[in-house]
């Protein structure tokens, strides 16, 4: 049996980062950047209006307010595109809209709110009942982004924001890294699918979801091979339709019990076994190897032990195959609101709810930890971490959480 470190070290280890692909911006929303963006311009462009308002010289305002109006010439409109032909000069404005480019001369906007328009005179007019500093409501050129930037590293995540910066920046496609082909077959003569009728003895095969859904989440494209039964041929069968993919993940049969079959099918076929059986709970019966390129997980069959394997050992594969980081891993310490008692030697992952108060996290299991209950792991938006060595956790002690949203 090996420790958990280990193991995780071992996998990690296993896996190559894959190759990039070109997608259009409305399909790059979660992607993972696989080029390094450097701004070739300017954002903005130009200093231009934060507001709809007058464009003025800053000097023409002083002392200005609702006793002191002062009186400028409006000269010019102007909206949004367009670049004002005239200068302003000494006691002139030009009117502005949000966006458009300051016209030369100006150094401040005055919002409209703070003028009036001034009837029956022979130009148009306005007073002016503000002081301006100069370069007040103006957004300078580049104060956003400044051409020869680095904006968006490879690896980086993609967000909505990003994709913004992406179009401001002109690039209708991006190289993004290729998503992740993940294979799952669930195998055991007792399952049927999700939509037939349970005949005595059977169970319907809730880890094709469970993992299905897993491998979404992290923004992979799963392959559902179905259900083997117990018998190496149809093993054998079903695992090589998942050759054409990244991960093969089998469920099941990986324990010690006489129909645990997985493990020697898997090395009859090829598969290099790096470890099988880790020091933890659940999820001890997982086998890890590869064939070739292939890295293939068989998970323990029980639902939580699958998922939270899934949790622990695939995802981090993910981060790393697709050259995102690790510190999406990131652990948290809270405070045990119970008492808990472990095996020694193994390292526990404990459904649990974790909450934040007063200053700190507190975490409480979210029910029973038996392997086989989902309920407890719906309920649960937390891993209390517990380490191999200690055997009791007193309430109000420090331990790890690792939340899972
Ligand atoms: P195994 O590791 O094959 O002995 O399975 C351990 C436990 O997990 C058994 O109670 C199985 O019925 C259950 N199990 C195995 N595969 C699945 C599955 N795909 N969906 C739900 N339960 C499963
Ligand atoms: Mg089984």
């Amino acid at each position: 049996m090996i420790k958990f470190n280990a193991a995780l070290e071992k996998i990690i280890d296993s896996v190559e980062p894959i190759e990039s692909e070109s997608v259009r911006l409305t399909g790059a929303l979660g992607r993972v950047l696989a080029e390094d963006i450097y701004s070739d311009t300017d954002i903005p462009g130009f200093d231009n209006s934060a507001m709809d308002g007058f464009a003025v010289r800053s000097s023409d305002t002083i002392c200005a307010s609702s006793d002191n109006a002062k009186v400028l010439e409006v000269i010019e409109d102007i909206k949004a595109g367009d670049i004002a032909k005239k200068t302003i000069d000494h006691n002139q404005a030009i009117r502005i809209m949000t966006g458009a480019t300051i016209p030369k001369g100006a150094d401040s906007v005055i919002m409209v709110e703070y003028t009036k328009k001034i009837q029956n005179k022979p130009r148009e007019s306005i007073e002016v009942y503000k002081e301006l500093a100069a370069g007040e409501n103006i957004r300078k050129k580049a104060e956003d982004i400044k051409k020869g930037e680095l904006i968006i590293s490879r690896g980086t995540l993609l967000n909505c924001g990003h994709i913004g910066i992406l179009a401001s920046l002109g690039r209708p496609k991006i190289q993004v890294v290729r998503r992740p082909k993940i294979a799952i077959l669930a195998t055991g003569d007792e399952l049927v699918g999700v939509g037939q009728r349970l005949a005595p003895g059977k169970v319907r095969s809730s880890n094709t979801y469970t993992l299905y859904s897993q491998i979404v989440k992290c923004g992979c494209i799963p392959k559902n091979l179905g259900i083997a039964k117990d018998i190496p041929s149809q093993l054998e069968k079903k695992i090589r339709r998942g050759f054409d993919c990244d991960i093969i993940l089998t469920s099941g049969g990986v324990s010690v019990g006489e129909f645990d079959l997985v493990k020697d099918v898997l090395a009859k076929i090829g598969t290099k076994i790096k470890f099988w059986q880790v020091a933890m709970r659940p999820g001890k019966p997982l086998v890890f190897g590869n064939i070739g390129k292939i890295l293939i997980f068989g998970l323990p069959g029980n639902p939580v032990s699958g998922m939270i394997s899934f949790e622990v050992f695939v995802r981090p594969v993910l981060l790393k195959m697709t050259g995102q980081r690790q510190d999406r891993q990131i652990e948290i310490e809270a405070v045990l609101e119970e008492d808990i008692q472990k095996k020694k030697g193994m390292r526990y992952f404990l459904r649990a709810r974790t909450r934040w108060q007063n200053g700190r996290y507190l975490s409480r299991l979210s029910g029973p930890q038996g392997s086989a209950l989902l309920k407890p792991m719906s309920l649960a938006n937390s891993l209390v971490i517990l380490g191999e060595s200690q055997v009791f956790f007193k309430k109000g002690s420090k331990v790890k959480v690792r939340f899972l949203d």
